[in-house]
C-alpha cells in the first residue's frame, strides 16, 4: 500500500527543483528553539510516551487538490508515515498512525475516539494547505485544467483555546513552530488577512507561526493536547514539488521529533500525574486501511 501511494507522488518528487537542503538545515538543529538538547531531555520516558499521528482526510474525501491534481490525503499520508518512522527511530516506539476512512464528519469523531482509546499523550494532525476559491487561478497540466495559486507558501500550525489542555497544546505548537523555523522553514502569514473570510485566524504566536482555531473538532474534542500542522501549500506550483520530495518530508519529520522530545521532557512530571489519574482503555481499537489503498487489513492494533 505504501509503495502504491509513494508511487503517486514520485513524478512530483522527481520534478522537484527546489526546497530546503536537509544537510544545510541539520546544521541549525536546535537553533532558535531555546537551549540545545541536553540532559534535561532524559526526563522524557520515550518508551511510554505515545504520539497519535492523525492523517488528515480520507480516501473518499481526500481534502484539497494540489496544483498538479494530487489529493491532499496522499501528501498527508506520506508525511505522517515519515514522521512516524522518525519518531520510532528516536525511541518513541508507541507512536501510532491514525488512518480513517469514510465521510469527513464521522471520520473526525473516529479520530478523536481512537486517540482516546490508545491513550495518546499528544495528538498531531497532519494536513496540507490550499487557499480559498476566489484566490485560485487555472492552468493546464498534462492535459488537465487544474487550479493553483502561487500567492502564498509555507506551513501553519493551529491550536484550539476551547480545550481543557489548551496551554499544553500551545506549548507543543510553539516548540514545533520553532523547530520548523530552526530548519529554515517559514510559516505563511496570510491567515490574518481579511480576504480569508471565515477562514481568517488569530495569530497567537508570531515567532513560531501558531494560529488559533477553536472550533476544529480534532483540536477541541481530543482529551490530550492537540495540534494541527498544515505542512505547506500544495496549490502553490513550486511548493507542491518541494512538499512531494523526501528531503522536505525529512526536514519536517526532524522538526516534529525535536518538538516531541522537548515537549515530553518539559511536560514529563505533569504527564506522569495525568497517567496515574487516567482509567485504562476499555477496547482495542482498530483503524482500517482505506480500501482503495490496500486490502482492508487492520493496521492499528490498539496497544502494545
Ligand atoms: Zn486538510
Amino acid at each position: 500500500m505504501i509503495a502504491r501511494v509513494r508511487a503517486l507522488l514520485l513524478p512530483l518528487a522527481l520534478a522537484s527543483v527546489g526546497g530546503v537542503s536537509a544537510t544545510a538545515a541539520q546544521e541549525d538543529v536546535g537553533a532558535g528553539s531555546g537551549q540545545p538538547l541536553n540532559a534535561a531531555l532524559a526526563a522524557c520516558d520515550r518508551v511510554r510516551f505515545r504520539v497519535a499521528l492523525d492523517v488528515g482526510h480520507t480516501v473518499e474525501q481526500p481534502g484539497a487538490l494540489s496544483a498538479r491534481g494530487m489529493p491532499e490525503f496522499v501528501f498527508n499520508l506520506l508525511l505522517a508515515e515519515r514522521i512516524e518512522r522518525a519518531l520510532r527511530a528516536a525511541g518513541f516506539d508507541r507512536t501510532r498512525l491514525l488512518v480513517t476512512d469514510g465521510a469527513a464528519k464521522p471520520s473526525l469523531f473516529m479520530r478523536v475516539s481512537h486517540a482516546t482509546d490508545i491513550e495518546a499523550d499528544l495528538f498531531l494532525s497532519i494536513h496540507h494547505d490550499a487557499v480559498p476559491q476566489p484566490l485560485k487561478e487555472t492552468w493546464e497540466y498534462e492535459g488537465r485544467q487544474l487550479e493553483y495559486s502561487d500567492r502564498f507558501r509555507g506551513h501553519s500550525i493551529f491550536v484550539s483555546y476551547d480545550h481543557a489542555q489548551a496551554r499544553a497544546s500551545l506549548a507543543f505548537a510553539r516548540l514545533l513552530g520553532l523547530a520548523m523555523k530552526a530548519r529554515g522553514l517559514a510559516y505563511t502569514p496570510h491567515y490574518t488577512e481579511p480576504f480569508m473570510g471565515p477562514r481568517r485566524r488569530q495569530l497567537v504566536d508570531a515567532e513560531a507561526g501558531v494560529y488559533r482555531f477553536d472550533a476544529l473538532v480534532v483540536l477541541r474534542r481530543t482529551r490530550m493536547p492537540a495540534v494541527l500542522l498544515e505542512g505547506g501549500m500544495i496549490v502553490h506550483r513550486e511548493e507542491e514539488l518541494a512538499l512531494a520530495a523526501p528531503e522536505r518530508q525529512e526536514l519536517v519529520s526532524a522538526a516534529v521529533v525535536e518538538a516531541v522530545e522537548r515537549y515530553c521532557a518539559t511536560e514529563a512530571s505533569e504527564l506522569s500525574a495525568l497517567r496515574r489519574a487516567r482509567p485504562a482503555a476499555r477496547t482495542r481499537p482498530v483503524v482500517r486501511l482505506p480500501a482503495i489503498l490496500g486490502s482492508g487489513i487492520p493496521v492499528l492494533p490498539g496497544r502494545d
